[in-house]
C-alpha cells in the first residue's frame, strides 16, 4: 500500500499530478492538488515526477 501526500505550500496548481495520473488519485481543490483517492494509489511514481516543485511525496506503507 502506498501514501501519497502533496505538501499544499509547495504546490503550484499546474496539474500535471492531476493530468499523468493513471488511476486519478487528484483533483484540484482551491489551487491545490488533493490526492483524494489516495488508496487506489499504486506507486508508480509517475506524480513524483512530473511535479515541477516536489509537493508530492510517496511512502509505501
Ligand atoms: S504514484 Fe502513480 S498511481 Fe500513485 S498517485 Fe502517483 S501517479 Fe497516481
Ligand atoms: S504536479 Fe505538483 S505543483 Fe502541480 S498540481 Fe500536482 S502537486 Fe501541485
Amino acid at each position: 500500500m502506498w501514501l501519497v501526500t502533496v505538501d499544499a505550500d509547495k504546490c503550484e496548481g499546474c496539474e500535471e499530478c492531476v493530468n499523468n495520473c493513471p488511476v486519478a488519485v487528484f483533483k484540484m481543490e482551491t489551487d491545490k492538488a488533493n490526492p483524494y483517492q489516495a488508496d487506489l494509489c499504486e506507486g508508480c511514481e509517475t506524480c513524483v515526477s512530473v511535479c515541477p516543485t516536489g509537493a508530492v511525496t510517496l511512502k509505501e506503507m
